[in-house]
């Protein structure tokens, strides 16, 4: 029997279930849209677990391609030798992956993709002999994993304070220049193209020659669903190609359908010089990273002058033939279901959906972008979060899981989910924030 508690062996990552004194929530099977509850409770996924199922749960094509590929060929390294599947799999995401994003490499997880992103940005000017580029970008509240690059580039300053000095050179995108505002959220929709020249700023501040690369999440998830102004990743862009910057988009939320598009690069119609991507990759079913680059950047360290050819990296699971198996069939689920425009379709019913709550207690701001939402709380004083974690409990008991993060609470439902599914969710959150002190 399993009772988790703080004397459990298991170190729970994050710090809500403690900071309430909560034992997490358990659940024991899933299917589809739901999770079975360890009291066999079906619960419905709001979240697609962690932004990552997005076929759904224990699809059988998924399932049956691990089973198989684990009983015919369980590993085989990616140093020196290879196997066809990681190389079929890759042919796939490259033909789906936005305009010119020719390469892809094989990461076990966000994080893991971030930091080889910005592995990739340094090496990448290197080989081309501008090796004083070595700042890196990123943008206040933008969240890109918890290795030393990612929380370094990442906006959280709790998520790094206790680190120390990080990755050098590090400067960040501000969310506003109104003070009090935060553009993302509400106040400053139209003026995208102006806050985007933040960037200039920072280009004034430290000197184009010095900065590698700017990394952001084109819709910001985990810091609460923050979807950019009008105009402003183009024009990210426009200020990147003129001082040679790099733009990395991290759509490790926004990847594979989650806007109602591939990527979120097509949504925007803007693309980046790096992608990093993992989560959707494989349906979150078995860890699996993937960062894809545009050829001139690949092949400028890749088959650039002998002594640039140092760029070590690689992963022991690098494209390990499993995921890469179950990545293949979560393709295939993808396209034949229609999954990846399924955002699109279903964007204006979630959006009713969603805003239908707007008089319900304590929302202060609802946003959706595809087939994600946020409906944010008023925060009770001095006990910021506590008002959306016990939304998220009552949730739980009501048999629907959401997502919290601070006083927001997110949503992201796997792509196959129903209207009336979308209308179990809002009842349910209806009626909890009745609930709710
Ligand atoms: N980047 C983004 C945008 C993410 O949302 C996340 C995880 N939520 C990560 C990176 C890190 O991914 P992982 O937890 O798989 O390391």
């Amino acid at each position: 029997n399993v009772k988790p508690n703080d004397l459990s062996a298991f170190w729970m990552p994050f710090t809500a279930n403690r900071q309430f004194k909560q034992a997490p929530r358990m659940l024991v099977a899933a299917k589809d849209m739901h999770y079975t509850a360890d009291d066999g409770r079906r619960v419905l996924d709001g979240t697609a677990g962690l932004w990552c199922v997005n076929a759904g749960h224990c699809r059988p094509k998924i399932t049956e391609a691990i089973q198989n590929q684990a009983a015919e060929l369980d590993y085989a390294p990616a140093f020196q030798m290879g196997h066809p599947i990681v190389f079929e799999f890759a042919n796939r995401l490259v033909d789906m992956a936005p305009e010119g994003m020719d390469h892809v490499f094989f990461t076990n997880s966000g994080s893991e993709s971030v930091d080889t992103a910005l592995k990739i940005a340094l090496a990448y000017h290197r080989a081309k002999g501008d090796g004083a580029r070595f700042r890196l970008i990123g943008r206040e509240r933008g969240y890109h994993g918890v290795n030393f690059g990612g929380i370094s580039v990442g906006g959280i300053v709790a998520n790094r304070k206790m680190f120390g000095t990080l990755l050098t050179g590090v400067d960040h995108l501000a969310h506003t220049h109104l003070p009090g505002k935060n553009a993302f959220i509400r106040g400053e929709p139209e003026h995208g193209g102006d806050l985007a020249d933040e960037l200039e700023r920072i280009v004034t501040l430290h000197d184009a020659s010095t900065i590698a690369a700017v990394i952001v999440e084109p819709v910001a998830g985990s810091t609460g669903v923050l979807i950019p102004p009008k105009g402003y990743l183009k024009r990210l862009r426009d200020i990147c190609d003129k001082h040679g910057i790099l733009l990395i988009f991290d759509e490790v939320i926004t990847g594979f359908g989650r806007l109602g598009t591939p990527f979120a690069a097509d949504y925007f119609d803007v693309v980046p010089d790096i992608m990093t991507t993992a989560k959707g990759v494989t349906n979150g079913v078995i860890p699996m990273g993937a960062v894809f680059v545009k050829k001139e950047i690949h092949d400028a360290f890749m088959n650039g002058p002998e002594h640039l050819i140092e760029f070590f990296h690689g992963y022991t699971y690098s494209g390990n033939p499993i995921a890469s198996a179950a990545g293949i069939a979560t393709l295939e689920t993808y396209k034949e279901e229609g999954l990846l425009t399924r955002g699109a379709e279903l964007g204006p019913y979630w959006e009713d959906a969603l805003h239908s709550l707007k008089e319900a207690p304590y929302v202060i701001d609802i946003r959706n972008i595809g087939l994600v939402g946020a409906i944010e709380l008023e925060p009770i004083a001095g006990q910021p979060t506590k008002r959306a974690f016990s939304a998220f409990l009552k949730a739980f008991e009501k048999g629907v899981l959401i997502r919290t993060t601070g006083d927001i609470i997110a949503l992201s439902p796997p792509l196959i989910i129903e209207k009336g599914q979308i209308d179990e969710i809002v009842d349910c959150l209806r009626e909890v924030l009745r609930m709710v002190d």
